[in-house]
């Protein structure tokens, strides 16, 4: 099976799942980025908190929070591994690299995969290492992404259902 097949089977598996929303962080005007990575509407709550004076464990302690000195950022980040909303724990969309591919698929190997969830991880997974199926050139060049994208082919076949024949 290639994995450009087995996709669509993948997403209609993955569709109860929450959609991986785009990484948002802050970024104060003298202090630089904060730490967190959040989803939208937490970046937003944040954001409020801080300007209203609120402090605490999960917010930056910064000085001088205005609407002037605030900005959220996003963007579609690269990632050595899967992430998640520092304060509600949404899945972040991350384009995962080969590195990440790895540690997301030693995960999968050891425990499975069975929710709707796991299979929107292990679509990232695939959206990370598809390039391999379209470039011949990368198996002279990259033995390291082959042996990933067989992995993640291994991985798939284990626990994509069977479907069932047509009677
Ligand atoms: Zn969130």
């Amino acid at each position: 099976m290639k994995l450009s097949e087995a996709k669509p089977i993948i997403e209609a598996l993955m569709s109860d799942s929450p959609i991986a929303e785009i990484t948002h962080w802050l970024n104060h005007a003298y202090e630089g980025d904060g730490d967190d990575s959040y989803c939208e509407s937490c970046a937003d709550k944040a954001k409020a908190a801080l300007i209203s004076g609120l402090v605490g464990e999960d917010l930056p302690a910064w000085d001088n929070c205005t609407e002037e000195t605030l900005e959220i950022y996003h963007d579609y980040m690269e990632s050595d591994g899967s992430r998640t909303c520092d304060a509600c724990g949404k899945i972040l969309a991350v384009a995962l690299t080969d590195c990440g591919v790895d540690s997301e698929l030693s995960h999968f190997e050891e425990s499975g995969v069975e929710t709707a969830l796991e299979w929107r991880a292990i679509a990232a997974v695939i959206d990370a290492i598809d390039y391999v199926e379209g470039a011949r050139f990368v198996a002279l060049q990259q033995p390291e992404a082959v042996a990933l994208y067989d992995r993640t082919v291994a991985l798939v076949e284990k626990y994509l259902p069977k479907l069932e024949g047509k009677s």
